[in-house]
């Protein structure tokens, strides 16, 4: 017998249950170690009767499947312990060069599941879930925040980074526990009857009438289930069908209501073809958080720093009084236009050097009519010229290293030659298949 829990109501209860661990011992051979054993003691029970009691009595706190119960506190308690555990994950991987990407999966697959247990128990309170937002944040973009939080929660194809919204992940999973429970499990279950207890009056509030008058309830209910109540709310998922209640639908739900990012002076129709060439499966995750930075606004430029007072200059290392900004670097910068002349032999397979603006280079909408794989080419070589521009602006700024065109374009050759390799390894997993 391993992490069995037993509710006992009365005294005659804790006699008949140990007699009937003794029982199973004697008839085993294995005994249940009672000083091991913990009691918990609630309500009227009083504690002069403990003689009869062989097990450790816990006054305030007692662990059930990792989750801690009991006075006041207990959720919170729980809570303490799960950031904890997800610092630590997150340190490990913090060492680590990752690409936002890279850390949604870390999020998803190593971070999530940590929490999602608990919340099934205890909803994640408000001090909770700002801990965890500071965590995640802390982790993608290091000490400064770059962005407006909610951006990188959308999905790639409406500007974001489809970063999970851990808080609000946890929430839905205990409203769908909560909601389950009343809704879809059997009349006479136990988790149904506290379900039933407490949320019936809410269940009223929120206009759904799947009411049994017959089972009592109770109007003043726990908080955490008043949170579920807050949750349906402020998600609007009132009259939602109860077999649609999974945390995982319900984010979808959530996630579906967002609007698409702007991108500033693009008309709102073309965002959408923005973000997806942005988040286009032919680019290294590199270069589609380059490419996405550089629109967002996110890289740390001098403009960028400026204001936010980290840097005494806003102005190009290239160009005297000449604001340092994604379209001066990438596009209006002679260093930028330089080495895109310089890679007119590389473009004239896919698209001509002429036929480019900054639309292709930040955007990847490239005008006139060219086939789809041509565009492609050419968007990859883009990005490519994107990173080349961006080490060297770097070397310049920081290690006040002049790099030259001819050392830039070796670069963007060598990063052409990874993208074929990874083509070829593409074709062979394909075939493979
Ligand atoms: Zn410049």
């Amino acid at each position: 017998m391993d992490d069995v829990t037993v509710f006992c109501a009365d005294q005659r209860s804790v006699t008949a249950l140990v007699q009937t661990c003794e029982d199973f011992g004697r008839a085993l051979g294995a005994k249940v170690n009672c000083r091991k054993s913990e009691a918990m003691l609630f309500g009227e029970w009083h504690l002069a009767s403990s003689a009869h009691f062989p097990f450790t009595v816990k006054p305030d706190f007692i662990q059930i499947l990792g989750v801690w119960f009991g006075k006041e506190g207990a959720a919170l308690k729980s809570w303490q312990d799960r950031l904890g555990k997800i610092n630590s994950k997150i340190g490990l991987w913090s060492s680590r060069k990752l690409s936002i990407e890279g850390k949604a999966l870390v999020l998803r697959s190593e971070v999530l599941p940590v929490l999602q247990y608990t919340a099934q128990a205890w909803p994640a309170h408000t001090t909770v879930c700002k801990a965890i937002t500071q965590t995640v944040f802390c982790f993608i973009w290091g000490k400064m925040g770059r962005l407006k939080r909610t951006v990188i929660y959308k999905e790639p194809r409406k500007g974001g980074k489809g970063i999970p919204d851990i808080p609000t992940l946890l929430r839905a999973s205990f409203a769908c526990v909560s909601v389950q429970r009343t809704l879809v499990e059997k009349t006479g279950s136990a988790g149904r009857s506290m379900s039933h207890l407490f949320l019936m009056p809410l269940w009223r509030q929120l206009g759904w009438d799947k009411w049994d008058s017959s089972i009592p309830y109770n109007g003043n209910a726990p908080w955490f289930y008043g949170d579920v109540v807050r949750f349906v709310r402020e998600h609007q998922l009132e009259g939602l069908k109860p077999d649609l209640w999974k945390p995982k639908t319900i984010y979808k739900l959530i996630r579906a209501k967002d609007l698409t990012e702007l991108v500033p002076g693009l008309p709102a129709a073309t965002a959408e073809t923005v973000w997806t060439n942005v988040a286009s499966k032919r680019l290294t995750n590199g270069h589609k958080d380059l490419s996405w930075m550089a629109i967002k606004g996110g890289l740390y430029l001098r403009s960028f720093m400026h204001a936010r007072n980290l840097c005494t200059t806003r102005y190009c290392p290239r160009c005297p009084y000449v604001e340092e900004t994604s379209l001066h670097v990438f596009w209006q910068c002679p260093f930028a236009q330089g080495l895109l002349d310089a890679l007119e032999h590389e473009l004239r397979d896919s698209v001509p050097r002429s036929c480019l603006s900054y639309h292709s280079v930040l955007y990847g909408l490239f005008p006139g009519t060219h086939d789809m794989e041509a565009i492609q080419e050419a968007w990859r070589l883009v990005n490519c010229f994107k990173d080349a521009v961006w080490l060297a602006r770097n070397r310049l700024v920081i290690n006040r290293e002049n790099m030259s065109v001819r050392d830039s374009r070796r670069f963007i050759k060598s990063l052409l030659r990874d993208y074929s390799i990874l083509d070829s390894l593409a074709v062979d997993e394909e075939e493979e298949e």
